[in-house]
């Protein structure tokens, strides 16, 4: 189905949205949007295949605020306000961007909407639900302790969410989610949105739907199309060093750096840190106010480097990120898909670097089987022992290199370096842009070079 032409508009939405939209600054609909409001304007479950980035949250945000509309109250009773519409997401992260969303749309209509989640004290949530809200987004556990609490009634759901679906079934939610349903009236709407097609979403959406309608925007586990990817073969102990070359080199402002593990997101970051790169870690140890109050350092530009697990990362809505980078790839190969989804979003161009240590092949394939292509691999032909010595104070402004790369055409497909320099051993260089009597290493030539090509190579002369 073609979409190119579809307005917001077009799509009916009541004046309230439309103008809420046109604020703030959407003029058309993205494919997810205009494929999926339709179908939950007239009222049929959905299925959606949207990853993150697609514009998924006012694809479903949207008809349900049309079509809870007609019964936004100005009443200031509580009873006039009972809970509509159910938004369920895995994480803490996503359940604020999602309200945070659905409150700009909402912006114009009496609709009421609250968020809430675990982590922190459950009676700061209840007052507000006291008061009464027409949509709520929450996180399933939490959501369960205000069920127990009774501090919540579900009696009056008539619209039921399940926002990354595939992410709730990783981390464990099925039991929760399946303990809600039963909360929930028989009678009601029910949207699920996913940005990968398991067996067990197919299982779940079997579960939990009524004859959907599968709309899908891109291939079911490709990785979005506006994305550069591409993979530095890179022994286990250099990762490091690449990784502070790569964010010395660029001018790219907000990288988020994927590690494994907890222990590996904070190490990182502390040696970033000491190499005057301003980075900060976000995983599942860190308290709600510290991984909020880094996500905000970071978006505000304070921080440069994101480094952060898979879990502390879904749901992450940073507009217009312009590089991942995973520091290490990861085992299941749908995160791989979730961490790239962090950029490209909504249109714009990305890069995806995958430092890929011999012991990490087998998971690189997988990953290629799974997005069914193959990613361009380059060489990363690191200085030997340049680790400490090459800070961002020791070279000169560069060129944009990672501009160049962005604003190029879109990704090619899969293809080896074609750059002979490249491919060629390092040749230790030294010029203007280090100190050459620090280093031995940086005495002859061409120090840029390297690192145009790293981070999405040169234009070739001629
Ligand atoms: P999502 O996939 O819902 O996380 O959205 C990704 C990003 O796209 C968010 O920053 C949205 O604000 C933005 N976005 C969503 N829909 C549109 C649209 N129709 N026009 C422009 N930006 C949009």
């Amino acid at each position: 189905m073609s979409t190119e032409n579809i307005s917001f508009a077009s799509l009916n939405l009541a004046p309230e949205i439309l103008k809420a939209l046109d604020e703030f600054g959407y003029t058309i609909p993205t494919p997810i949007q205009a494929q999926a409001i339709p179908i939950v304007l007239q009222g049929r479950d959905l299925m959606a295949g949207a990853q993150t980035g697609t514009g998924k949250t006012a694809a479903f945000a949207l008809p349900m605020l049309q079509k809870l509309m007609p019964l936004a109250s100005t009443s200031a009773s509580p009873a006039r306000h009972p809970i509509r519409a159910l938004i369920l997401v895995p994480t803490r992260e996503l359940a604020i961007q999602v309200e945070a969303s659905v409150k700009v749309y909402a912006k114009h209509s009496a609709l009421r909407s609250l968020v809430v989640y675990g982590g922190v004290d459950i009676k700061t949530q209840t007052p507000h639900l006291m008061k009464g809200v027409e949509i709520l987004v929450a996180t399933p556990g939490r959501l369960l302790d205000h069920v127990e609490q009774r501090t919540l009634q579900l009696g009056q759901v008539q619209m039921l969410i399940l926002d990354e679906a595939d992410r709730m079934l990783d981390m464990g939610f099925m039991p929760d989610l399946k303990r809600i349903l039963a909360l929930l009236p028989k009678q009601r709407q029910n949207l699920m949105f996913s940005a990968t097609f398991s067996n067990e979403i197919k299982k779940l959406s079997e579960e939990f739907l009524t004859e959907p309608v599968l709309v899908e925007v891109a291939r079911s586990n490709a990785t979005n199309e506006n994305v550069t990817q591409k993979v530095y073969h890179v022994a286990k102990d250099d990762k490091h060093a690449l990784l502070a070359h790569i964010l010395n080199e660029t001018e790219t402002k907000q990288v988020i750096v994927f590690t494994k593990t907890k222990l590996t997101a904070s190490r990182l970051a502390r040696q970033l840190v000491r190499e005057g790169i301003s980075a900060d870690a976000i995983h599942g140890d860190k308290s709600q106010s510290e991984r909020i109050q880094a996500l905000d350092a970071f978006k505000q530009g304070k921080i440069n480097a994101l480094i952060a697990t898979d879990v502390a990362a879904r749901g992450l809505d940073i507009d217009q990120l312009p590089m991942v980078i995973n520091y290490e790839i990861p085992s299941a190969p749908e995160d791989y898909v979730h961490r790239i989804g962090r950029t490209g979003r909504a249109g714009a161009l990305g890069i995806a670097i995958s430092l890929v240590s011999p012991e990490e092949e087998k998971y690189l394939k997988e990953i290629e089987k799974l997005i069914k292509r193959e990613i361009t691999k380059e060489t990363a032909n690191l200085p030997v022992n340049n680790s400490r010595s090459r800070t961002s104070t020791e070279h000169k402004p560069r060129e944009k290199t990672y501009d160049r790369a962005a604003s190029s055409t879109r990704p090619s497909p899969a293809k080896k370096s074609n750059d002979p320099w490249f491919d060629k051993p390092y040749e230790p260089t030294g010029t203007d842009t280090v100190k050459p009597q620090s280093n031995q290493l940086y005495k002859t030539s061409k120090p840029k070079r390297e690192v145009a090509a790293l981070l999405g190579g040169l234009p070739r002369k001629g």
